[in-house]
């Protein structure tokens, strides 16, 4: 039952919601779509496999031992016998399958198509997962760098062997391919390199989502020296290609500079953390959202990893997380009704990414381009085709009241995200 505090906040919402959306059915649909859709979609992670056919440089998944740490359960009757009890027991319906390399093991990957009514992969597209038996599953291609770094960083078989042509490789396998979607780490390194990328990404029929590279080898994973930089040529490059980059200008401020309007991305505000590690009672009732029953399940298939990447909160920009922390965060963006409209920009984004659900880019509800960029210094950032890229008006949070204390508390996981 709920309590007397989380009753008021809720009620505190919906007036809030009521005001905003007072007389734009338009705005009051698309959120309602989107409330709709999330609460539908319960997601965890999977680990298919230790193995991967690449050793990228940075990877936390082998940097941290992540490979090394289980023993992964290869049976698939055990493997079909855990996936029912992850639908039927704890309700699981999304699965977000990573490695290791997912494609290695397509009857492995059969099984989640079977149990799971919404599976998405992680892949580094050097395999093409194939398309019969496979046609609505989501395949989130990675891709470090752009242009030549992304060999310089990846190109580099287990036996350390280096090659050439992972990005080339990727796109002739996924060419015009509707379930694909690159997701791009970003570096400061590779700034001269976003542009020539992302058009290739279109030129292949492709879209993109702009993720942040953390180089775990490293000290300082997410250290930049050319924050401004980065930024300003990622939101460049997302203004001029709207049809092919996803990511919304808001999230893309926010992955590269960590920072929301209310606040730091950390461990304490992440949502994409395991319910059912031993680790998190004190985070869990701190007063920000989670990822409602969200476990990442390592391959041993007993195993429950700390979160959904690395579990070294220090480093981390996970790209999953931070927008789910933002997707999760609906009641931060209701100050004003731009906010709100970022806020279902992001989420209505977000969802794009998948082949299985209305909001994918070939579906008529995904075939908006996100226009509001509300973090702008004292302006905000009109860049759809509507206005051209670079036409300001004033912002708003510089008038901002901050989220009250009691709205914050009672923020708890309103729309579900994936992780
Ligand atoms: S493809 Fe993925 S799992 Fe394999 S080494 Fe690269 S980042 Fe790690
Ligand atoms: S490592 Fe990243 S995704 Fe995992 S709990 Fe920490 S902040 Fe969240």
């Amino acid at each position: 039952m709920k309590s007397d505090d989380n009753r008021s906040v809720t009620r505190e919402r919906m007036q809030r919601l009521e005001t905003l959306l007072d007389g734009d059915d338009a705005l009051r649909d698309r959120l309602q779509a989107v409330l709709r859709f999330s609460r539908k979609i319960r997601v965890s992670e999977y680990h298919l496999t230790n193995a991967c056919n690449i050793r990228c440089k940075g990877c936390w998944f082998f940097e941290y031992g992540h490979d090394t740490a289980t023993r992964e359960a290869k049976d698939l009757e055990a493997l079909e016998a855990f996936l029912i009890k992850e639908t039927k027991e704890r309700r699981v319906n999304a699965a977000l399958v990573i490695g290791g390399e997912p494609t290695l093991f397509p009857d492995r990957l059969k099984l989640y198509v079977k149990h799971m009514a919404h599976v998405t992969i992680s892949s580094n597209g050097l395999r093409r997962l194939p398309m019969e038996g496979f046609e609505n599953v989501a395949v989130g291609l990675t891709l470090f760098g752009g242009g030549p770094m992304d060999d310089e960083l990846r190109g580099i078989k287990p036996s350390g062997r280096t090659f050439q042509g992972l990005f080339d490789t990727a796109l002739a396998n996924y060419r015009d391919d509707p379930r694909a979607g690159f997701i791009y780490a970003l570096t400061e390194n590779g700034i001269d390199h976003i542009e020539e990328t992302v058009v290739r990404i279109r030129d292949n029929g492709n879209r993109v989502n702009f993720n942040f590279y953390s180089a775990y080898d490293t000290d300082d994973p997410t250290g930049l020296a050319r924050q401004a930089d980065l930024l300003e040529e990622a939101l460049r490059v997302r203004a001029k290609y709207p049809d092919t980059v996803v990511s919304t200008p808001y999230y893309i401020r926010t992955m590269i500079t960590g920072r929301s309007h209310f606040g730091r991305f950390g461990y304490d505000v992440c949502p994409s953390l395991s319910q059912d590690h031993d680790t998190h009672a004190e985070r869990l009732v701190n007063g920000n959202p989670v990822l409602p029953f969200f476990n990442t399940w390592a391959a041993d298939l007993k195993t429950v990893k700390f979160c959904c990447t690395s579990g070294h909160c220090d480093g981390c920009r996970d790209s999953q997380a931070v927008i789910s922390w933002m997707v999760v965060s609906m009641d931060r963006f209701l100050e004003s009704k731009l906010l709100l409209e970022t806020w279902i920009e992001m989420a209505e984004s977000y969802w794009k990414q998948f082949i299985w659900g209305p909001f994918h880019w070939t579906k008529p509800a995904g075939q908006r381009h996100a226009v509001l960029d509300v973090i702008g210094d004292g302006v905000v950032s009109q860049v759809t085709t509507e206005m051209g890229y670079g036409e300001t008006m004033p912002n708003p949070l510089h008038a901002a009241v901050p989220v009250s204390p009691a709205t914050a508390a009672g923020a708890k996981a309103e729309a579900g995200a994936f992780a």
